[in-house]
């Protein structure tokens, strides 16, 4: 799911906006080559129409001086030629060798500085002498042909003024046009300015401007395009990072940002602390005042955090009212004045109601540079928020404690944790757990008249581990009930294997953890388990804790009537363990009450203790039940319960839990 997620993300980011921008700049390039390539054109047609005309004028004189040539000499052409063309225009003819043979107007021809116009490459422009290039004409830069165009334009616009305006020149470029003339190769220089009026720019300024907006249009639509796939693909961005309860970022988020804050060169000479901040019974709260004021209750946290967390940090909320956090701090003891602080205002959050808050923190020392030791690369930040929350998990609820901090004990824990966990499943299957028997004797006659039976894990790594060490991860994970379900059905086995062999049989109890009775068909169940091998019922008995009495109570009710009307005996075990309440002997019509160790430890049980021991005895006599004591070490405990009435005593004093070839020796079927 939060691989789906990272990679949904990924692909949001790469997807949706890189093509669009792409798209538009490669659409920028073509627009400006356009743009380019058309103004070029322009220009190009503008002077070549320019020039064409004047080159026309000026092939008309070159064939009238041809046919002059004809009958007079060069010089009286040329004369014939001023007389024709009177004194506005310049010309010159030369002879072959360039040397001028004749010319009037004021100016001449520079002919060492001829050009042709890339544009234009049939004719060869000739400048004035003392002309320089770059002064404009037909050489000037387009940008600067514009620049002038636009500044030449009126203010305003007045009809019959503005076509005498339109007439006027802009600028002239002295330009010459050689023409050969027929005769012993002649040639003859016209002079033809290139004018550009303003008409013409006002014309220039138009059509481009005209293809500006032409163009602008779709640049623009691909922007707006570009800016809305950015907005959208943030959006959609932001959603799969939203915290929906809070309106704050979410766990995915904090992660990825606390690995990059972890992993940015300029925090690396920082120490991080992740902090785990824990709001306790925050389910209670809800049932209390409703799921809306629960919903407010972490949306004020969210606020308060979004205050008191810094730039270089983040948070987020994990569950329920569970926040992770990643600090700043230069070490422990000011992690914990902070982390102190901020509890003391969250208990304080609620006007009217105080909360009760605990914390954890793993801290991150600053990572070595070049010594590779340290490389944050490798860190799981949601591994450390774990550590953190175990380290917070591990506090004990009223020695006044209210921040923990993961160190070595707590690592080795939840590496073990992480080891029974990673094998569970193939142990289950390889038959790594067995059954061990705890014989229970009949004070009196100090026989053995029953036994419970008791897990053991008999690992190839690790050689026999008791139930202490992983019942308890077992039930925070739920493989319990997996456990427990193969435990009645090895005792089940057993029971049919030795009455196969017609041994004589004593009941033997099982545990079922409290996490079964929520199943409906429990008794159902176990009855399968049991006949799956033809055990019989009556010398199965099924210990439920007492602790499962506060659960759900008509079914547990239900579920105990079920299983005795299918013929097991039913224990309350650890009675008097913990939280003991009368109210469950009253309720649960039980056959076996089993007396918790608790009641017999230390070396003296005390006449108070006894007197307890003694009244509970006979409360169970009157309510029908059977009496288990447990942990029994000593030889005057035992006479003590004999006294009393106990009818079966479980505890090291006769014997401990022991393999099944071994209680087959001790019992002597
Ligand atoms: P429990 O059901 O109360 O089992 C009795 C525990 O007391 C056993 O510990 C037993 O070895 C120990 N014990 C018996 N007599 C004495 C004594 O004289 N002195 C002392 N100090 N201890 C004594 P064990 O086998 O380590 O089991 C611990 C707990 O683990 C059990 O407590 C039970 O709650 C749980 N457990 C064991 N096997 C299973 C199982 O198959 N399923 C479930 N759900 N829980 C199991
Ligand atoms: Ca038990
Ligand atoms: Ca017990």
């Amino acid at each position: 799911m939060k691989k789906n997620k990272k990679k949904d993300i990924k692909r949001i980011y790469r997807k949706r906006i890189w093509p669009s921008i792409a798209l538009f700049f490669i659409f920028l390039g073509i627009c400006g080559v356009m743009f380019y390539t058309s103004v070029y054109m322009f220009e190009e047609y503008f002077v070549e129409a320019k020039i064409g005309n004047m080159q026309e004028e000026a092939k008309n004189l070159g064939r009238m001086i041809t046919s002059h040539m004809e009958n007079e000499t060069v010089l009286d052409a040329v004369a014939y030629l001023e007389e024709y063309l009177g004194e506005e225009r310049d010309v010159c003819v030369t002879d072959e060798e360039g040397r001028v043979l004749g010319k009037f107007g004021e100016t001449a021809p520079d002919f060492g500085k001829q050009f042709t116009l890339e544009m234009i490459e049939d004719y060869t422009l000739i400048p004035d002498s003392g002309w320089e290039q770059g002064a404009g004409g037909p050489l000037m830069p387009v940008d600067e042909i514009l620049s002038r165009s636009v500044d030449a334009l009126p203010g305003k616009w007045d009809m019959d003024e503005d076509r005498e305006w339109m007439e006027k020149t802009i600028f002239s470029v002295p330009c010459w046009i050689e023409i050969p003339v027929q005769a012993e190769g002649y040639r003859l220089y016209y002079k033809a300015p290139v004018k550009l009026l303003q008409k013409n720019i006002v014309f220039i300024v138009m059509a481009v401007l005209v293809e500006v907006a032409l163009l602008l249009v779709p640049i623009l639509l691909l922007f707006i395009n570009v800016i809305t796939s950015i907005v959208m693909q943030r959006r959609t961005i932001n959603l799969l990072y939203l915290d929906t309860v809070t309106g704050g970022r979410n766990w995915e988020y904090f992660l990825q940002r606390s690995k990059k804050l972890l992993c940015q060169f300029f925090h690396s000479g920082n120490t991080y602390a992740v902090v785990n901040l824990h709001m306790e019974r925050y389910q209670g709260f809800c049932a209390c005042y409703g799921n809306k004021a629960g919903e407010e209750l972490l949306q004020s946290i969210q606020g308060f955090l979004e205050m008191n967390v810094g730039r270089g940090e983040t948070f987020a909320r994990f569950a329920k009212a569970d926040f992770g956090l990643l600090l700043q701090c230069s070490d422990m003891e000011q992690c914990r004045k902070r982390m102190k602080r901020m509890l003391a205002e969250l208990t304080g959050l609620e006007r009217d109601r105080v909360l009760d808050w605990r914390g954890g923190v793993y801290l991150i020392p600053p990572m070595e540079h070049g010594s590779g030791k340290q490389n944050r690369r490798q860190i799981d930040v949601e591994q450390l928020y774990h550590y953190a929350n175990a380290a917070r998990g591990n506090l004990q609820g009223d020695d006044g404690q209210y921040i923990g901090v993961f160190d070595e004990q707590i690592l080795q824990e939840q590496l073990w944790q992480n080891k029974v966990e990673s094998t569970m499943e193939e142990a289950l299957l390889n038959k790594e757990f067995q059954i061990y028997l705890q014989p229970k004797y009949n004070p009196v006659t100090e026989k053995p008249i029953g036994a419970e039976a008791l897990v053991r894990w008999v690992s190839p790594e690790d050689g026999i581990i008791s139930p202490g060490q992983f019942i308890p991860i077992f039930e925070e994970n739920g493989f319990i009930t997996r456990l427990d379900d193969y435990m009645v059905s090895e005792l089940a086995k057993l029971q049919s294997e030795w009455k196969l062999q017609g041994k004589k049989l004593i009941p033997i109890s099982v545990n079922v953890s409290r996490a079964n009775f929520t199943k409906e068909n429990l008794a159902q169940h176990i009855c399968q388990l049991v006949d799956a091998y033809g055990a019989e019922h009556a010398y199965i008995e099924l210990e439920v804790t007492e602790s499962a009495f506060f659960g759900d109570k008509e079914l547990l009710q239900k579920i105990i009537r079920e299983l005795k009307m299918y013929g097991f005996r039913v224990s309350m075990d650890d009675f008097g363990a913990g939280y003991s309440s009368l109210n469950s002997l009253k309720d649960l019509a039980v056959d076996v009450l089993k007396l918790d160790m608790d009641f017999f430890r230390g070396d003296d049980m005390g006449q108070r203790g006894e007197i307890v021991i003694k009244e509970a005895i006979r409360l169970a006599k009157k309510l029908n039940m059977q009496v288990v004591a447990e942990g029994i070490e000593q030889k005057h405990q035992v006479e003590f319960l004999a006294e009393q009435g106990c009818d079966m005593i479980q505890g090291f004093y006769f014997a401990k839990p022991m393999p099944v070839e071994e209680f087959e020796k001790v019992v002597e079927f």
